[in-house]
């Protein structure tokens, strides 16, 4: 069994241990594991916190060794026994910590001492978050009767799911300001461990200690079980670390809250966290405000409002196309008349230019252009260029049909390509192509036409 040290000091975080055993491969333990195929050490004493209550596990290193992880573990499964194994004696059954390690060194040997160093910043983000976490589902049930029903604590951001899904925003402010108010109040934070009597009595002591109940893993040596309490506000059986005094959170923020079966899932932040966070959601709202040139307080409708005119713009120039394609078509297709002589006899080659539109206009001009082409005599070679002002020239070139007679558009487009100083590709009856050389384009354009003409 590994002594835990992380349960009697919570701020330890140096110490030193006996290695117990060694394991190649930890996988062999058949336990879920983050890091597969890396060894691992059972220490008769750690630091180190292992995954356990929703507290995801510390890292450091053991005798100058990254910890990549940690998890607690029965010492059957360690040994590679099943579990209530009839060989297995009294310490067997015993659970012991496995330290997920780099690698193995001349120092990790059964048998040696060691110095284990816990990594403080990551400890302290997680006491953080887990603390808040116990402070905000206390404010929850307090101000709106809504029970935690699980907690997530992740790399970025922690969760808590409560059993209401009618939680609107003035209820999760409310529960939010009550868990700040705590906080500022810097009320301590205690542990104790109890046997399942005395956590009945204690219930009817402050008038029914509301307890969740109990994850096996809060239940330590004998049965007996951890409770960690916030002065005069929340009592909660729990296994991970914890802060010693409310004020150490500094802060709890809710980010976000979404309905998920039948459940609100209540996103927050932290400690270190919330003002990292803070510090970031206050640099992107300058930065939109001063883009925009309001007030904090105004940017949420200029937003809203610039949005509802793009709509209309977008809806404006929608009708506005719908008018001038099919007038640009008719008045292009006049001007191209059937080629006389050559292997495209009869075909029909349209150029045309814009200086204007977007990524998607030549390719809606070109249907345009192949729909009216089809209904006066089919067999037409679109040529069609784009110098939108912005320091790129596009082409497309489009013929239809699409069988197998008529001008090769990819070849055409190979050379535009090379001419305008960019890249290009498609099939043979299509293929589009840009560069930056704009001047090149009417001759690009002019160039492409000939080939066909004059083949
Ligand atoms: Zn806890």
């Amino acid at each position: 069994m590994t002594e835990r040290l992380y349960h009697e000091d919570a701020s330890l975080r140096r110490f030193d241990a006996r290695i117990l055993r060694v394991i190649e491969d930890v996988q062999t333990a058949g336990a879920a594991f983050l890091h597969t195929h890396r060894p691992g050490v059972v220490l008769d004493r750690t630091a180190f916190f292992p995954t356990g209550g929703g507290q995801p596990s510390d890292r450091g290193s053991l005798a100058g060794v990254g910890v990549l992880e940690v998890l607690e573990l029965d010492a059957a499964q360690v040994r590679g026994e099943e579990e209530g194994d009839e060989d297995g004696d009294a310490t067997s059954r015993g659970r012991v910590v496995v330290h997920v390690v780099e690698r193995l060194n001349d120092g990790l040997a059964e048998g040696a001492s060691v110095e284990g160093v816990v990594d403080s910043v990551r400890r302290l983000d997680h006491t953080q978050q887990h603390s808040g976490q116990h402070v905000l589902s206390r404010a929850f049930e307090e101000t709106a009767g809504a029970e935690t029903v699980s907690f997530h604590l992740g790399g970025s951001e922690c969760s808590i799911d409560l059993d209401r899904v009618d939680l609107d925003a003035a209820a999760i402010l409310e529960a939010e300001r009550r868990a700040n108010e705590v906080i500022q109040e810097n009320r301590p934070v205690t542990v104790r461990v109890v046997t399942p009597e005395q956590l009945a009595t204690l219930a009817d002591e402050v008038g029914g200690v509301e307890l969740r109940k109990p994850p096996p893993d809060v239940v330590v040596t004998g049965g007996k079980i951890r409770l960690i309490t916030v002065d005069g506000f929340d009592t909660n059986p729990c296994c991970g670390t914890h802060v010693e005094r409310t004020g150490e959170l500094g802060l709890v923020k809710v980010i976000g809250a979404e309905r998920t079966r039948g459940r609100t899932r209540v996103r927050f932040v932290a400690g270190r966290r919330a003002n990292r966070d803070y510090a970031e959601r206050v640099r992107v709202v300058n930065d939109v405000a001063a883009f925009l040139s309001v007030g904090l307080e105004q940017v949420s409708d200029q937003v809203r409002k610039i949005h509802a005119d793009l709509r209309r713009s977008e809806r404006e120039k929608k009708r506005l196309e719908d008018e001038l394609f099919p007038r640009l078509a008719r008045a292009w297709l006049d001007e191209a008349k059937p080629i006389e002589r050559g292997p495209f006899q009869g075909w029909r080659v349209v150029v045309g230019e814009i200086s204007w539109g977007d990524g998607t206009t030549l390719g809606r001009l070109a249907e345009t252009l192949h729909v009216l082409g089809k209904e006066s005599g089919g067999r037409l070679v679109t040529l069609l260029g784009q110098d939108d002002g912005g320091g790129r020239v596009g082409v497309l070139f489009m013929r239809r049909p699409a069988g197998p007679d008529g001008p090769d558009v990819s070849d055409l487009v190979q050379a535009a390509a090379q001419t305008l100083g960019g890249r290009g590709g498609g099939k043979p009856d299509r293929a589009q192509a840009s560069g930056t050389n704009r001047e090149k384009l009417a001759g690009v354009l002019e160039e492409a036409r000939r080939s066909i003409v004059e083949a």
